[in-house]
């Protein structure tokens, strides 16, 4: 079977050999290539403002040769790089069209691009600068056009002008009240808190998303190339219906509005969002990027010649232990290839959501707002719901063989931390203010040990306090940062 696959000839050039099944077409890897880069600048062009941020401006009839220059020079852009192929990938096809560009102008490009890794912990830095080391090589000929920077998620925390609250959910209620705290909890401390994979993976994604949407604040980019595949934003609209939290498909599938939480100063772009990620997986091996993946698990289900030995038994999670995000993409990740069809028809499906329309109703109350923990938009009264249907009341103590149960509950470790959770909900209670929260998040609270984070309050003075910066230690990159 290997020696006729090695002779047949790619259907679109039909002149070199096949090394990509997909979409039931063969490929040859110029063409495949080729394929993936059009298809990611399809996105690039999808609309007048990208089109102004990614294409070479000269002088026309609505701007004078200046304008146009400046304007080029102020298409900044930014790229979350978080090591995964996605990411990757997309960097890589924005090198070769700085490439392209510059070749056709004279050294000019429309725009530049700087990436941004978010690390957790110091011991991950070492990986993540010899990686950023080898694109600044790969990337040589676009010097000054790409330029990478690490931010530690902890020194976030650090960095947030004492802005931070404590958000404490009430157990029988389900309404939340916030009181300013100076204290912080480390990134770690925050997720031992959660009682499964799913909470503290939805906590680590605000907070990641966050910090790169402040960043972009703060400097000033235009839009945000968020490198999600097909698939993962298939999984993210099944996660979030999963979760609860299916009011907030529209605005996390919106390419094409500013963002209204971060000042409406840019918009959130998914240049990848017609590619499979067995696609992306594929073009990271061709392109010879699958040496630079931290902590992701390329498949090469797509290539001819495989490249990886049998290892369907290594790294697989028990089903019971995925997160719902996870799971999803376990479901999709089975269902790529033959009935790839499902997956774009989820995300046609899901862009065409709009969001539901504000529940201004209900004892005067106006439920318009964000919430706390998530910034996603607020339409209802979640609390006010759950309050319908759940019954939560205790059952008073009634004769002594209760009394001598509930003295030993009160000394055990669960009834000493719930001791801990009711003297610290009174004195927010006394002393806080109301803080919205999602239906989502409610859930998400009420797993949390002794429903509390102390979180960011994401108002104006968090919003501008900047964020620090791990510099890194290239000679041309220190004088950029002492220049500024
Ligand atoms: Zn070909
Ligand atoms: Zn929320």
């Amino acid at each position: 079977m290997t020696d006729q696959s090695a002779q047949e000839l790619c259907q679109r050039c039909k002149k070199d050999e096949v090394t990509v099944n997909s979409r039931k077409e063969k490929f040859c890897s110029k063409c495949f290539q080729k394929f993936i880069t059009l298809k990611q600048r399809k996105q690039m062009m999808s609309s007048d403002y990208y089109r102004d941020i990614f294409k070479m401006l000269y002088k026309d009839k609505v701007r004078t040769a200046q304008e146009a220059e400046q304007q080029n020079l102020d298409s900044r852009i930014l790229v979350p790089l978080s090591f995964g192929s996605s990411s990757l990938v997309l960097l890589d096809i924005l090198n070769d069209t700085l490439t392209e560009q510059s070749h056709q102008h004279k050294g000019k490009t429309g725009f530049s691009v700087d990436v941004l890794t978010c690390y957790r912990h110091e011991e991950d830095l070492v990986q993540i600068k010899e990686n950023i080391n080898s694109l600044r090589e790969r990337y040589q000929v676009n010097k000054g056009k790409i330029n990478f920077h690490v931010l530690s998620l902890d020194s976030f925390f650090n960095s947030c002008g004492n802005e931070l609250q404590q958000i404490v959910l009430h157990y029988q209620e389900f309404s939340s009240m916030g009181a300013d705290v100076t204290n912080f909890d480390t990134i770690d401390q925050l997720l031992k808190k959660c009682p499964n994979r799913n909470s503290s993976g939805d906590l680590l994604y605000f907070i990641t998303r966050h910090v790169v949407k402040k960043y972009t604040l703060q400097h000033g980019y235009k839009a945000i190339l968020w490198g999600h595949s097909m698939t993962r934003l298939a999984d993210e609209i099944i996660s979030l219906v999963v979760k609860g939290r299916g009011a907030q498909v529209a605005t996390s599938l919106d390419m094409h509005s500013f963002d209204s939480v971060y000042g409406n100063k840019f918009k959130n772009s998914y240049p990848l969002k017609d590619i499979l990620l067995d696609e992306v997986d594929a073009y990271l091996y061709i392109a010879g990027l699958d040496q630079l993946v931290i902590g992701y698990d390329a498949r090469d289900s797509l290539l001819i010649n495989k490249v990886k030995q049998d290892n369907s038994h290594k790294n697989i999670r028990l089903v019971r232990n995925m997160t719902i995000n996870e799971l999803a993409r376990k479901y999709f990740n089975d269902i790529e290839g033959d009935y790839s069809n499902i997956i774009s028809t989820v995300l046609r499906t899901g862009d065409k959501l709009a969001e539901p329309e504000f529940n201004q109703g209900g004892e005067g109350k106006e439920e318009s707002g964000k919430c706390s923990l998530c910034l996603g938009n607020l339409h209802s009264d979640a609390s006010k719901w759950l309050r319908s249907i759940a019954v939560i009341q205790g059952y008073p103590i009634e004769n002594e063989e209760e009394r001598e149960f509930y003295e030993k509950w009160s000394q055990s470790a669960v009834g000493i931390e719930n001791a801990e959770y009711m003297k610290l909900k009174d004195s927010i209670w006394e002393n806080g203010t109301y803080v919205p929260l999602c239906y989502g998040c409610i859930i998400t609270m009420n797993g949390i040990k002794n429903r509390n984070v102390k979180w960011p309050k994401f108002n104006n003075t968090e919003l501008n306090d900047v964020l620090n910066e791990y510099v890194l230690s290239e000679e041309d990159e220190d004088e950029i940062i002492k220049a500024h």
